[in-house]
């Protein structure tokens, strides 16, 4: 928690107006030393609310956008912590030494691991496509856990390790990227897809994946800034006094941390210098610089590679009646001819229409708050975490593109080989999912909102 300061009796007396307003749902607590001590912004709209103690299983939301602020933690948490992150690690291992599946046809076998998986297509110079696999399923999980269960260990015995700060905001980071789940997805649909060419025999990193699944979505409920707020509440944390606002009772007078979601006080000179956030370090803006105009770049960026990802083939399946090249539509509809028309639903939503929906999305949004509207505020919000939400699941065709090439190898009966159409879709993942995270969400409020944090820098 932030330190004392001289002024906050001032605050506490004569709250600003605004937070009035969300005191009917998270009151003002009675105890607390300071404003800043009990205030607590909202990642998707910039509404500031006190902080209050929560009872079992409560979580405390936004009264305007109904985000969810913080939720009810376990005192007990550090040691559970510890053993679901160390539980995650030890399968992970597993997952990525054996071998996921093998396939059996005419009398050859051929079986992947995940990195034999990434070792054939950077063989077939799909190097680009490699390293996003690489990246997605193994080194932004490892990097992940890696971090929280160090930062959970010392947690545990009572202490914040060195580097805490860095090691939060890798999680959070990795986090953002961290795949597992799509990537069980795509093992899944791929042995599925299998079935109908050779004989499919699970191995022991298929279940070792499966419970990773399990147990990284455990961790995911384990929040940095939970952790950070953890680590502030042990002896020999001592964040940065924090600066006095220009503007005293006025929420311009606070900037909220993108990485931690401290809320600090500004700095009262202007040109505001470069200020840090006093718990964490990271530089402090009020609104993500350049959001409207990065969005947009990144956007047109992605619509025009969607055109390619579509035309051109993903996947080309050499066998004694030639060779034959698959987009992604053609592959859809031969599931659905096929026997599997569940399969061809999956990847439709996932490489079709998913991408489609979060290019228009992300459009309307970047539009709206451009043109400063001051329509359905709540409805754009949540159309926002939608697309949050939903983006990574597109990447569902590139695991299945990567695995299938790397089990279907029968030399003369059966080779499949990717295309560029995949290089191109995975392309427009990756810069969709950067768009929505350049996106600022507070900007939709900032028109309804005209007494909120001001924009600058
Ligand atoms: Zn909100
Ligand atoms: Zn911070």
């Amino acid at each position: 928690m932030v330190g004392n300061s001289h002024n906050d009796n001032a605050y506490a007396s004569n709250p600003p107006e605004h937070l009035l307003a969300a005191t009917s749902i998270v009151p003002f607590l009675p105890g607390s030393r300071g404003l800043t001590d009990a205030l607590v912004a909202c990642h998707d709209c910039g509404r500031l609310h006190r902080w209050r103690p929560l009872g079992r299983g409560e979580r405390a939301r936004c009264t305007r956008c109904s985000g969810e602020l913080y939720r009810w933690h376990d005192a007990r948490r550090p040691a559970t912590m510890v053993a679901v992150t160390l539980g995650a690690m030890l399968v992970y291992l597993i997952a990525q030494c054996f071998p996921i599946v093998s396939l059996d046809m005419a009398g050859l076998t051929t079986s992947a691991t995940l990195l034999g998986a990434i070792r054939v297509l950077w063989d077939e110079r799909m190097q680009v496509i490699a390293a996003m696999v690489f990246f997605f399923a193994i080194a932004f999980p490892a990097l992940e856990l890696g971090a929280l269960l160090y930062v959970s260990f010392g947690l545990w015995r009572g202490r914040r390790v060195r580097g805490f700060n860095m090691l939060l905001r890798t999680v959070q980071g990795a986090r953002h990227w961290a795949m597992t789940e799509v990537f069980m997805i795509g093992v899944l649909v791929t042995t599925i897809k299998m079935t109908s060419l050779a004989r499919v025999t699970p191995h022991p990193g298929l279940f070792a994946f499966g419970a990773l699944t399990v147990l990284a979505a455990m961790a995911l409920r384990f929040e940095p800034r939970a952790l950070w707020a953890m680590g502030d509440r042990l002896p020999g944390a001592r964040p940065a006094p924090v600066p006095v606002p220009a503007t005293p009772g006025l929420p311009s007078g606070f900037l909220t941390c993108h990485a931690c979601g401290l809320v600090n006080r500004a700095l009262a000179q202007r040109p505001r210098p470069h200020q840090r956030c006093a718990r964490c370090a990271t530089r402090l803006h009020a609104r993500i610089p350049h959001s409207i105009e990065r969005t947009w770049a990144l956007l047109a960026a992605a619509a025009l590679l969607y055109v390619p990802a579509n035309i051109l083939p993903i996947m080309y399946t050499a066998s004694i009646g030639g060779t034959e090249g698959d987009t992604i539509m053609s592959g859809v509809l031969l599931f659905w001819r096929g026997d599997s028309p569940g399969l061809a639903v999956i990847i439709f939503v996932a490489s079709i229409a998913v991408p489609v929906l979060k290019l228009a999305a992300l459009g309307v949004l970047a539009a709206t708050a451009q043109l400063r509207s001051r329509r359905a505020p709540v409805g754009r919000t949540r159309l926002y975490r939608l697309v949050e939400f939903i983006g990574r699941w597109s990447m569902l065709d590139i695991f299945v593109v990567a695995l299938t090439v790397a089990l279907v190898r029968f030399q003369a009966l059966a080779t499949i080989t990717p295309g560029p159409g995949a290089l191109a879709f995975g392309c427009v993942v990756i810069l969709t999912m950067v768009a929505s995270a350049q996106f600022d969400p507070r900007l939709i409020w900032d028109p309804v909102d005209s007494h909120g944090e001001q924009r600058d820098e």
